[in-house]
């Protein structure tokens, strides 16, 4: 099989991290081994994630002691999108972050604030600081006029204790409640994708994705031209695959089996 006929053979890949490479920094079976291969073979290779826990930095170490070489410039996190989100289209805004701030390094030239007035909610991944008080706050803010900016809409992930919650469920609510709809800057966007594809230097129809989230990795990169692959592993569940009326263009067990499939082994 290949890759899709419009764009000719795939050279280089997207690989999503969590739930591709790793659960709970563990890597998944093969998927070590997998990456040396294709760098041996020289398929050029970005991680695009959007966990919003960690800077570049600590996620090139950290996958370095799960065994993955990824320098932090290969890695493109929702965060470093948001911060040019937030330079090109609210410049010089106060910024409230609803998340713990363990990114702030990668929101350079942001400024934060920790209460009102705000210009801009920014919506990071679900985590301990969702809690009513912080999410009051940012309902009155967009309330008084703040923009609403998410790092993603994600509905889980998968942990080594099982599926939790993300952030998409708190960005529904706050919609709801304020009738804004929110800009997002990581996957799905058609932005973050563009600058996945510039990094590689490659057309999307060279160019194929992996993911274990149906829409947010794999249908939204078939929408700007890539090929997808969903992987079963991560927070793959048959359910959300059975009831979508997208479809992926590849299914496979897990990143082991993609170099074969796309003619890249
Ligand atoms: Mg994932």
């Amino acid at each position: 099989m290949s890759g899709r006929a419009a764009g000719g053979p795939v050279e280089g890949l997207l690989l999503d991290m969590d739930g591709v490479l790793t659960v709970s920094w563990k890597p998944i079976d093969r998927a070590v081994e997998t990456l040396s291969m294709l760098r041996r073979r020289g398929v050029p290779v970005r991680v695009m994630t959007n966990t919003t826990s960690h800077s570049r930095a600590a996620l090139s170490g950290q996958l370095r002691d799960a065994g993955f070489e990824v320098a932090p410039e290969e890695i493109l996190t929702a965060p470093v999108a948001t911060a040019s989100y937030l330079r090109a289209h609210h410049p010089g805004a106060r910024v409230y972050l609803l998340g713990e701030t363990g990114v702030a390094q990668d929101l350079e030239g942001v400024t934060l604030v920790e209460r009102e007035p705000a210009d801009v909610v920014v919506v990071g991944g679900a985590d301990e600081a969702f809690t009513f008080h912080n999410l009051n706050t940012a309902f009155r803010m967009l309330l008084s006029g703040a923009a609403l900016v998410a790092m993603h809409r994600n509905f889980s992930w998968l942990t080594d204790e099982g599926l939790c919650l993300d952030a998409g469920a708190y960005v529904v609510g706050l919609e709801a409640a304020t009738g804004l709809t929110a800009a997002v800057t990581g996957k799905p966007s058609t932005d973050f994708f563009g600058s996945g594809l510039e990094a590689l230097d490659l057309p999307a129809g060279r160019v194929a994705m992996v993911g274990d989230d149906l829409v947010s990795d794999v249908l939204a990169a078939q929408a700007v031209g890539m090929t997808g692959v969903l992987t079963r592993t991560g927070k793959f569940r048959q359910e959300d695959l059975d009831r979508s009326a997208g479809r992926p263009d590849h299914v496979v067990d897990s990143i082991a089996d993609v170099p074969a499939l796309l003619g890249l082994a």
